[in-house]
Formats: structure tokens, sequence, C-alpha cells
């Protein structure tokens, strides 16, 4: 394992102790990376705030030739950082490579974004005065990120925030550290200040996330993750009312009403919820076909399925890898296993994992009220429930705790605009499987959070309005 991001991030690998990195395809030891406490993270925090002011006073295009610097270095480690982000979560090299380009679009988008902070003049409400709106800095941000886009997560939150004007502290998964360590290192090295930005793995979650929302100088927290731990760290953030953006969980439907194009949505469908083996928050949780078409679909989608080639995804053949660690996997098999006793059919794959594969499954005859389909199922899993008219499916598709990501298929241009209205999501994708871009805001309603990344919308996160009064203005 030689790269030259890897070596780059040498200072930060120990012999031993501190977070120990596995590769989810053969359970190998990657490194071991030193575990910050509360006590640096604490200081790590205090040197941060310290860095920002001089950050702050510099022009945005100033901060932006800056952050171009570390788009054009993520793209020209393209490969390497594709390398690390495979080994350490497993996704497919393909994938990986588009994950960096992905995550590398969100660094130069808030370049430019960051130059269109505009305020505004609005008239007063007496002849004496005018009202005017500064959108200004945050100030020093915390981050969480999880182990599903180990640099596509960061930059989301990153990007902003250093565009904005503010300094911001991220903790990463423990399964992925090395790809957010070596981003680190590559943005000091494009001219971020060392302070201003840090990365700080850590073995003690809990207390790290606590930490962020006691400590005096962080104002914001950004946190992508579980809607369990969002609910936490809302709870926390309470004490300081640390301003909040949550990107939480999801139960995304995918709708096929009888006059989709099948094709087309066999093939959304594939890529919405194999992407990932399954594990991103956006992944079709649940398939809702209309009855008079499900028979043709099925068959359609076991067919694409059973082409799926699954493996240790360095191999560029490979179209699934395996999931984040062997008790996922087990996890998404005792799922279906207990789908299967409810009277599914396994229509592909299996119900068996073996160590952290888990295969590319098609279950039909599944039924709304099933655990399977009521909660995030994070594997590549796809159970197909049958309904008879858009009514039912839109009641079906509603009725969950969460509203991140919905896709449905359909030609019909007045059921295209009622579908699209009625559904209870963020983020709905009409005809299409993939819908996440940089120039798109990205995020939730109901248990799936608050503030959205990407588009103008993401940078308005790091910048409160502040509301200025000029009076004494009539003759
Ligand atoms: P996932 O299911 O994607 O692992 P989690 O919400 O468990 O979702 O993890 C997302 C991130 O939240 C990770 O960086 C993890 O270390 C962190 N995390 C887990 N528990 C806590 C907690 N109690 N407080 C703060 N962060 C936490």
């Amino acid at each position: 394992m030689t790269s030259y991001v890897l070596a780059q991030i040498s200072d930060s690998l120990s012999d031993s102790g501190g977070i120990a990195v596995y590769n989810p395809a053969n359970g190998r030891l990657l490194a071991n990376v030193h575990s910050h406490d509360r006590e640096e993270i604490s200081s790590i925090i205090d040197r941060a705030d310290a860095a920002r002011p001089a950050w702050q006073k510099l022009t945005a295009q100033e901060r932006a030739n800056i952050l171009r610097r570390w788009h054009s270095s993520i793209l020209r480690h393209l490969e390497d950082l594709a390398d690390l982000i495979t080994w350490e979560s497993g996704k497919p090299l393909r994938e990986a490579k588009g994950e960096v380009a992905y995550g590398a679009a969100y660094v130069e988008w808030f370049a430019e974004e960051g130059k269109r902070a505009y305020g505004e003049v609005i008239p007063g409400f007496s002849a004496r005065s005018r009202i005017l709106t500064l959108r200004q800095a945050v100030g020093t941000c915390a981050a969480i990120t999880p182990w599903n886009f180990p640099l596509a997560m960061i930059t989301r939150k990153v990007a902003p925030a250093l565009a904005a004007g503010c300094a911001i502290v991220l903790k990463p998964a423990e399964a992925t550290p090395l790809t957010a360590l070596a981003l680190e290192k590559l943005a000091h090295l494009a001219g971020v200040p060392a302070n201003l930005f840090r990365v700080v793995p850590t073995a003690e979650a809990a207390e790290i996330g606590s930490l962020f929302c006691s400590h005096p100088l962080v104002r914001k927290l950004s946190f992508t993750g579980s809607t369990r731990v969002g609910k936490i760290l809302m709870a926390q953030a309470a004490q300081q009312v640390t301003r909040l953006s949550l990107e939480l969980g999801g139960n995304a439907p995918f709708i096929v009403f009888d006059d989709a194009d099948l094709d087309a949505a066999v093939e959304g469908a594939l890529q919405s919820k194999f992407r990932n083996a399954g594990q991103t928050c956006v992944c079709t949780n649940r398939l809702l076909v209309q009855d008079t078409i499900h028979d043709a679909f099925v068959e359609r989608l076991v067919a694409r399925v059973e082409q799926l080639r699954m493996g240790d995804g360095t191999n560029p053949e490979v179209d699934l890898g395996p999931l984040i660690d062997a008790r996922e996997a087990e996890r998404v098999a005792m799922l279906t296993q207990e789908a299967v006793s409810g009277g599914c059919v396994v229509r592909a794959g299996g119900t068996e994992a073996e160590g952290a594969f888990y295969p590319a499954t098609v279950l039909t005859g599944v039924t709304s009220d099933m655990p399977l389909v009521r909660d995030e199922i994070f594997g590549p899993v796809a159970p197909i429930i049958s309904f008879s008219d858009e009514a039912e499916a839109v009641r079906i598709a509603n009725d969950t705790i969460y509203g991140l990501a919905a896709y449905f298929y359909s030609r019909d241009i007045g059921r295209i605009w009622r579908v699209l209205e009625a559904l209870e999501y963020g983020m709905v994708a009409v005809n299409e499987g993939i819908l996440s871009s940089e120039t798109a805001p990205f995020g939730g309603v109901k248990q799936s959070g608050m503030g959205r990344e990407g588009a103008s919308h993401g940078l308005n996160e790091y910048l409160d309005i502040k509301y200025g009064l000029l009076g004494g203005i009539a003759a």
C-alpha cells in the first residue's frame, strides 16, 4: 500500500493503538490512526478560532483562489484518493473515482459561491431610515461525517464553511479516517491555514459530539449520519443554542407507475438501489410498482440484478463491493430473513451474508408494514411492494418518519406535477435514479433533518444575517 497521499499523512499514523482501520473486502488492517481525546480537540478548536479572523479578513476572491488550488490538487490526486476510499470503505473503484470528482466539485462550486454572499438594501419604514442586511460568517464550526462517502461528505461541509470565512474542525467516521486526513493535508498544501481546518479522528465519538455542543467557541455543528445520533446532538445543542445542519436517515420510495418507460425505470432502480451496495442515505429503500406492470418490471429488474458482479472493489470489473463490515452484512441478512419468514419471495440474491459481503437481492410480496421497509436497510436488498393506484402509492410513500429522497417514473405530465407536490420529501427525482449534485440543494424534511448542502443554500448554512438600520437620513 503506497501512494503519494498516504505518504503525506504518515504523521497521523501510529504503529499500534488509536483507531484501527480495516479493509472490509478482506478484513486486513490498513493502518492505525491517532485518536484525539477531548482535551486535544478542545485546544484544536481554540486554535481554529484564533486562525479565523485573518481568514475572514481576506476577500472572497482570495479565499476562492486557495479553495480552487485545493480543488485542483484533489483532482490531481484522484487515483490515489480513490484507492484510499476503496481500501477503507470497500466501494468499487469506479464509484470511488466518481466520488472524488463529485466531492471536488463542491470545493470549486463554493469557491465561486463565496463571492456571492450578497447583502441587501431594503427601503426603510420611515423617511429617516434605510434597512440593510449583511451576510457574515457564522464563526467557528464543527462537523461530524459518516463512512459511506469518506470524501464527499467532508467537502460538502468544509468548502462552504471556508468559503464563507468560517473555521472548521471535523470528526470523520472511525471506519474512514484515512481519506479525511489526506483531504486535510491537500487543503493545507494548497494554502488553507493549518489551524483553520482540522480533521480530528477519534475513538470517542459520543464524548466529542458532546464537546462540540458545549465548547463556547463552536457556533455551528453540521452532522451527517443516523437519525438516532442526530437526535442526541440536537438535544445537546440546546445547551448553547448551537446552530445545526442535520442530514439524517432516509427511507426513499421508488415508484414505478404503469405509464413509465420500464427500461429506464429498471436502470434508475439499479443505480438508486445498488450504488455503494445500498449504503447511501438517498438509496432506494422500497420499490412501489403498479400492479398492472409488476410482473414485467420484476422480470426485467431481476435479469439486470443477476448481471451485477460482487467482489473486492479494487477489481475494476466489480459492481458491488462489501458492506462496511461483517456486522452490517449480518444485520441486513437478519432483516431479509425476517421478511422472508413474513411471506416475501426471494427473486434474486439471497438471505445469507458472507463476511462483509451481501448479494444484490430482489424480494417480492413485501407489505408496507414490514421492518425491512420501515427501517433504513442500508444494504443491497430491493423490496418490491405492489400498489393499485396513484393515491395508494403516495399514501404508502409518505407513511414514514423520514423525508429525504424519493423517486418516481411516469410520463404523464399531470401525474408528474401531482405526485411531485404530494411527496413529503426534501428531494424528488422524476425519471432519474441519481439526484446528488453540488449545484442542487441536498437535504430532508421530517426526521431526515434540516438544512441544505450544495447550491447557494449550502453557503447560507455558514452565514448569519445581520440587520442594520441606518437612521438620520431625511434632511
Ligand atoms: P452510521 O450509521 O452512518 O454509522 P452514525 O450516526 O452512527 O451513522 O455515525 C455517523 C457519525 O456520527 C460517525 O462519525 C460517528 O462516529 C458519529 N457518532 C456516533 N455516535 C455519536 C454521538 N453519540 N455523538 C456524536 N457523534 C457520534
